[in-house]
């Protein structure tokens, strides 16, 4: 039996997290869930799974939770305070924390889970993106396992022998190293060939862009995913971000990394050999499948997903992604290139502008504007990696710099 945090469990991959545990009683045991301020949906999770801790991040949030739960005979200890979430990531009695909280705010659990030896299950691809170097050194300096769960990454990760996965995990050779090394050499891994279903807007015309709504943003044509995502999504920053992720998690260079569009989002990436195959994962388009995956592996569990119809899906399409429509992708490259501290500016300049967006301050194609902005006023510098602290203050100042590069966008 296995006990499980679940941080971030009132969220898209909160919920799936959730079914995917439920479906397997006698293995999986939610000790603690943890939210920002959806009071309503935690306290029907902690009535329907009894977790022994429920943390709200927001302290009045988590006084509604107390008040909510008040007539239950055995109810959770209620914790408040970014910090609970470091605390039930670490508690003994929890093996297995799935970081499934959105943006740079996941990052300080998904170390502390890491520092604390746990299976990190990482759905929060920001965490890698802002302080890569950190966690994954984290990781291997602690014994952690990590097992990404952006359907991508766990797609790759499947199609790589395991003897690569085992020894990334121990190297010291990591990106920005060499993007060639043993494990590369020894397995004759070529490339990754990243998939991206290239978002609602792939077939729309560039010019179009600038009068989409957050509601025809968030419409995503195959997943069903959290709002700062789906944008991303549509921007294609979410492949940027997953570019960097990618690099850390497999110790490689963005120039080995080959973005795909394929519309229909069956193909979850493939990985390429110097022997001339290509070995692929497919599966609906459902976040079970990595989840349940990455909660039970070696093995293999149910996971409520329906098998892939192949007569119904009946053709697969794969095209090269337009740089001109997507400029988010274009300062996601440019980012990894710089390095340092680059990308930790342009993931907080990016949620600033996500969030500007959906608030409707800033237009769709003001994003990428609003993110290079950003970038080109905070050049890029090398991370300490003695501690979070630069990482930290660079994403303090970026939001800021990017919160006035907002308001100079409003008309
Ligand atoms: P979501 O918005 O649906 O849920 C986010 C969760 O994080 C919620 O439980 C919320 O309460 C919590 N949260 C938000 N802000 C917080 C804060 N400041 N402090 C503490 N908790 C906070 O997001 P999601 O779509 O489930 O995505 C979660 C993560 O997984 C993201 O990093 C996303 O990029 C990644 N991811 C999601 C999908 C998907 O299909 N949804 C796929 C791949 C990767
Ligand atoms: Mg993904």
């Amino acid at each position: 039996m296995k006990g499980i945090a679940v941080l971030g469990s009132t969220g898209s991959i909160g919920l799936s997290t959730l079914d995917v545990i439920e479906r397997h009683p006698d293995r999986f045991r939610a000790i603690a869930l943890t939210a920002h301020r959806n009071v309503e949906r935690m306290a029907e999770q902690c009535r329907r799974i009894k977790p022994s801790f429920a943390v709200m991040v927001d302290a009045d949030a988590a006084n509604r939770l107390r008040d909510a739960l008040s007539d239950l005979d055995a109810s959770p200890e209620v914790l408040s305070g970014a910090q609970a979430l470091e605390t039930v990531a670490v508690l003994p009695e929890v093996d297995y924390v799935m970081a499934a909280i959105v943006g740079a705010a996941g990052l300080m659990s998904s170390l502390a889970a890491a520092r604390a030896g746990k299976r990190l299950l990482l759905a929060n691809k920001e965490a890698l993106v802002v302080a890569g170097a950190i966690l994954m050194r984290a990781a291997r300096d602690n014994d952690a396992t990590l097992l990404p769960i952006d359907s991508e990454h766990n797609a790759i990760f499947q199609c790589l022998p395991a003897r690569f996965n085992r020894e990334i995990s121990q190297s010291e050779d990591q990106y920005p190293g060499r993007g060639r090394n043993h494990a590369w050499e020894n397995s004759g891994v070529e490339r990754i060939l990243l998939t991206a279903s290239g978002g609602p807007f792939r077939d729309a015309p560039a010019d179009s862009l600038a009068t989409v709504t957050p509601e025809q943003a968030c419409a995503h044509p195959n997943w069903s995913m959290g709002r700062k995502i789906s944008v991303d999504s549509a921007t294609m920053m979410n492949k940027g971000l997953e570019i960097i992720e990618a690099c850390w998690l497999f110790a490689t260079v963005p120039d080995r990394i080959q973005v795909v569009v394929h519309r229909q989002s069956v193909i979850h990436s493939m990985v390429q050999y110097n022997d001339g195959s290509v070995l692929a994962q497919l599966g609906n388009p459902d976040m079970r499948t990595p989840i349940a995956h990455a909660l039970a592996w070696p093995e293999r569990i149910p996971a409520g997903v329906e098998p892939l119809n192949l007569f119904e899906i009946a053709r697969l399409d794969f095209e090269s992604p337009a740089p001109e429509q997507f400029p988010c992708l274009r300062l996601a490259y440019r980012a990894a290139a710089e390095s340092g501290t680059a990308p930790v500016v342009m993931n907080a300049a990016n949620e600033v502008a996500v969030a500007a967006f959906l608030d409707r301050q800033i237009g769709f194609m003001d994003i990428a504007s609003v993110v290079e902005r950003s970038m080109d006023r905070l050049p890029a510098e090398p991370v300490d990696l003695s501690g979070l602290e630069q990482v930290l203050e660079v994403d303090r100042q970026a939001r800021t710099v990017a919160k006035h590069c907002v308001s100079e966008t409003v008309p």
